[in-house]
């Protein structure tokens, strides 16, 4: 092991079965954390835990009851959830607004704004009775620089602010609620858009300080950190893992 930092505590990571979610879930796996994957398609979840002894749990954060059935039948099985990545969320594909259907600009806000609130009001809820946990948001660096993506960056800025709003409510119960901003990663989705032409890869490695992308497991490590006593004093913060793409935006212009 890495490092002991989960104790086998229960951590449970939301969008888990692909991507940034998955990484993390590795991550903190290797931590020390007792991992529950959870996301959309019960195949998913089990492939995905199987090779890092994580839990399977599948069900969709935009259904609050199904998110709350879910976390009392984590707890019944596993014990106290003592961290959560709200990170279950849809890249939009790009297009200007008004050719775009406004059902694709209301599912994006019901997973990426509404499902992160429901399921950091699940596990955060308990969290606060028990006095102790850690919850980290997945925003992006499009929260704060334009980008034409007119549903998914508002949604972003959005989830990002909750993080400091519920840092602010549950800081006295024991429970530090903090955002990782990921730059570009090449997750499925993003590489499905790039190849269809809807993202240019070059400036979303020309424009970062470093002059890359940002690997999945990197943005698992900043949230590892995040959830571990190491930041015991950070709470309501946004960070950003985004390979200088913030501070280096300006490169591509
Ligand atoms: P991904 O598609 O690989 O992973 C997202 C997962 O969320 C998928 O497995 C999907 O099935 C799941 N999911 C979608 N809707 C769900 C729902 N309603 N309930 C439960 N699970 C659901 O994409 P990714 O790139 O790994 O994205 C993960 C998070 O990181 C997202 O919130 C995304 O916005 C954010 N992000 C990604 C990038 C990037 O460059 N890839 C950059 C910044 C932020």
């Amino acid at each position: 092991m890495e490092r002991d930092e989960g104790r086998g505590r229960v951590a449970v990571v939301t969008g888990g079965a692909s991507g940034i979610g998955l990484a993390t879930a590795g991550v903190l796996a290797a931590r020390g954390w007792r991992v529950v994957i959870s996301d959309l398609d019960a195949d998913a979840c089990a492939a995905a835990a199987g090779p890092i002894k994580a839990e399977p749990v599948a069900f969709d954060v935009v259904d609050e009851a199904a998110t709350q059935a879910a976390l009392d039948a984590i707890e019944a099985r596993l014990g106290p959830v003592e961290a959560l990545m709200a990170n279950a969320g849809l890249i939009q594909p790009g297009g200007r607004p008004e050719e775009r259907p406004l059902a694709e600009f209301d599912r994006i806000i019901a997973v990426n704004l509404r499902g992160v609130y429901v399921s950091c009001l699940a596990a955060g809820t308990r969290m606060a009775r028990r006095g102790a946990g850690g919850i980290v948001i997945t925003g992006s660096v499009t929260a704060s620089r334009t980008a034409p993506l007119h549903a998914y960056a508002p949604s972003k800025a959005a989830v990002v602010h909750m993080a400091a709003c519920l840092a602010a409510e549950w800081g006295r119960s024991g429970v530090r609620v903090n955002a990782v901003s990921p730059g570009y990663v090449a997750t499925p989705p993003l590489r499905a858009a790039m190849e269809r032409g809807q993202r240019d890869p070059r400036l979303l490695t020309e424009a970062a300080a470093l002059g890359r992308m940002v690997e999945p497991e990197e943005v698992g490590r900043g949230v590892a950190f995040l959830l571990s006593d190491d930041a015991a004093a950070i709470t309501g913060i946004n960070l950003p893992v985004d390979a200088g793409w913030l501070a280096g935006a300006h490169l591509s212009t």
